[in-house]
C-alpha cells in the first residue's frame, strides 16, 4: 500500500477547508492532516484539531493562537502564531499537498511557497493567481509543483482538456474554453433594482454554499472575471478563447470546444466536494460523498450570454487583463476592499464596480510584477487608494 498523503489545509476554517476535510474523513487510509490553518477563529480551530489531531496548527490572529495554545493537547499539535507560519507549514518537509483555500490576497505568499517547495497544490484560492500569475506559474513549474484546480470550472476544464505534452505549444484541437456562471442571484434583476441590494441578500447564492467574499463576487460576476484571469494563467491560454457562458441550473460547470465540432462539458451536482475528491485522488478517482446527479430531475439546461452592463464587473476583469501589468492586482485589491465596504454597510452593491473602475483608472499601472515585494506592494497601493475612494463616494 502506498504511504499516505500529508496535507496541509491554508484555510481550514473555512467553505473550502470543511468541505476539503469532510472528503478526506472518507479515505482516512489515504490522507493525513499534517496541518491546519486560520485566521482567528480559535474555537473553530479547536474543534478541528481535536478531530484531525495535526502536527501544526496556525492561527494568524497572535491572541487566537494564545487562546488555541493554552486549551489545546500541545503533545500532539503544535500551535504556530502569525502569517508567516502559514509560508512555514505550506513548505515543510513533511508535506506532500497544500489545499490553497485562504480567501483573497492573504493566500498569496503561503500559496507561492508551496510552489516554490515543489508541493501538490490545490488551488482553491483563484485571488492568488489573479495577482502574481507569471510569477506563479514560473515558480510552480521551475519547481516542478503540481497545480490541481479546485475552482468547479477550472477543475470541469481541466478534465475535459486533452493531455499537452512539452513539445505542444497549445492543447491539440482546442478551440475555446466555455466558462459557465450561474449569473448569481440577481441574474434577472434590472439595474434599478440592483443599487437597493442588501449584504443579506448578495450572500445568498441560489446554487453554492460558500464564503462570504466569493458569494458577493458571485453577485457581482466579479467572480466569473477573476475566473477568466484564472483560467488564462492556469492553461496559458488567451482571454479571447475564454469565453462566459450564463448557465443558472449550474450543473455544467464548464466546457472546451474542439475544432472538429465537439465540445465536451463535465456535470454534476453543484457541490465543490466533486472538484476537491478530483484533484485530492488525481488521477485515481475517489469517493466525494456528493449525491449522484440524476439527470432526469435536472431535465432541462439554459444558456444565456452575460450583460455587461448590469454586470460591470466582468468587462473590468476582461480589461484589466489585456492591459496587463500590475492592472490585475490593482482590480483584486479594490475588489476586496469595496465587497468589505460593501458587507459593512458603507457603500452600495452597485459601488462595488464603481470603486474597483475609479481604482484602476486612478492607479499608477507598471510593468513591475516579476518579484513578490512589487506584487504586494502594488496590491499595498491599491488598497489605500480605493480606501480613499470610499470615503469620498
Ligand atoms: P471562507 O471565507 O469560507 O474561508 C476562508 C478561510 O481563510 C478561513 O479558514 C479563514 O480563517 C481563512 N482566512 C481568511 N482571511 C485570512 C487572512 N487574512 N489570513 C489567513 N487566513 C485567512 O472562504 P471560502 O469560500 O472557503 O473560499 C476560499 C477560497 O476558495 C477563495 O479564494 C474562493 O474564491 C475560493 N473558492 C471557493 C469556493 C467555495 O465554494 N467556497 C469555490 C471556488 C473557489
Ligand atoms: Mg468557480
Amino acid at each position: 500500500m502506498s504511504p499516505r498523503q500529508a496535507v496541509t489545509i491554508l484555510g481550514a476554517t473555512g467553505s473550502i477547508g470543511r468541505s476539503t476535510l469532510d472528503v478526506v474523513s472518507r479515505h482516512p487510509e489515504r490522507f493525513d492532516i499534517t496541518a491546519l490553518t486560520a485566521n482567528s477563529d480559535d474555537k473553530a480551530m479547536l474543534e478541528l484539531c481535536r478531530r484531525w489531531q495535526p502536527r501544526f496548527a496556525v492561527m494568524c490572529d497572535a491572541d487566537a493562537a494564545q487562546r488555541l495554545a493554552e486549551r489545546i493537547d500541545s503533545e500532539t499539535t503544535t500551535v504556530l502564531a502569525g502569517h508567516d507560519a502559514l509560508s512555514t507549514v505550506a513548505a515543510d518537509e513533511s508535506v506532500d499537498t497544500v489545499i490553497a483555500g485562504i480567501v483573497g490576497a492573504a493566500g498569496l505568499v503561503p500559496t507561492l511557497a508551496a510552489a516554490g517547495a515543489g508541493k501538490r497544490i490545490l488551488l482553491a484560492n483563484k485571488e492568488a493567481l489573479v495577482m502574481s500569475g507569471q510569477l506563479f506559474m514560473h515558480t510552480a513549474h521551475d519547481n516542478h509543483a503540481d497545480l490541481l484546480p479546485v475552482d468547479s470550472e477550472h477543475n470541469a476544464i481541466f478534465q475535459c482538456l486533452p493531455t499537452k505534452t512539452a513539445h505542444d505549444e497549445d492543447y491539440p484541437g482546442v478551440d475555446r474554453i466555455l466558462l459557465t456562471a450561474s449569473g448569481g442571484p440577481f441574474r434577472t434583476w434590472a439595474r434599478e433594482q440592483l443599487e437597493h441590494v442588501t449584504p443579506q441578500q448578495a450572500v445568498q447564492h441560489p446554487n453554492w454554499s460558500m464564503g462570504k467574499k466569493i458569494s458577493v463576487d458571485s453577485a457581482t460576476m466579479m467572480n466569473k472575471g477573476l475566473e477568466i484571469i484564472e483560467a488564462r494563467w492556469l492553461f496559458d491560454i488567451s482571454v479571447d478563447r475564454i469565453e462566459v457562458v450564463v448557465h443558472p441550473q449550474s450543473v455544467i460547470h464548464s466546457m472546451v470546444s474542439y475544432v472538429d465540432g465537439s465540445v465536451l462539458a463535465q456535470l454534476g451536482n453543484p457541490d465543490m466536494r466533486t472538484p476537491i475528491a478530483h484533484a485530492l485522488a488525481y488521477p485515481e478517482r475517489i469517493s466525494s460523498g456528493v449525491e449522484p446527479l440524476d439527470i432526469f430531475e435536472v431535465a432541462k439546461l439554459d444558456f444565456e450570454k452575460p450583460d455587461t452592463d448590469r454586470f460591470p464587473c466582468l468587462r473590468l476583469c476582461s480589461e484589466a487583463i489585456r492591459r496587463g501589468g500590475t492592472s490585475s492586482i490593482v482590480l483584486n485589491a479594490a475588489n476586496e476592499i469595496a465587497v468589505e465596504a460593501f458587507l459593512d454597510g458603507s457603500i452600495a452593491f452597485t459601488g462595488i464596480p464603481a470603486i474597483i473602475e475609479q481604482t484602476l483608472e486612478q492607479a499608477t499601472i507598471t510593468e513591475d510584477i516579476d518579484t513578490i515585494e512589487n506584487i504586494l506592494e502594488a496590491d499595498r497601493a491599491a488598497r489605500q487608494l480605493a480606501n480613499e475612494l470610499i470615503m469620498v463616494h
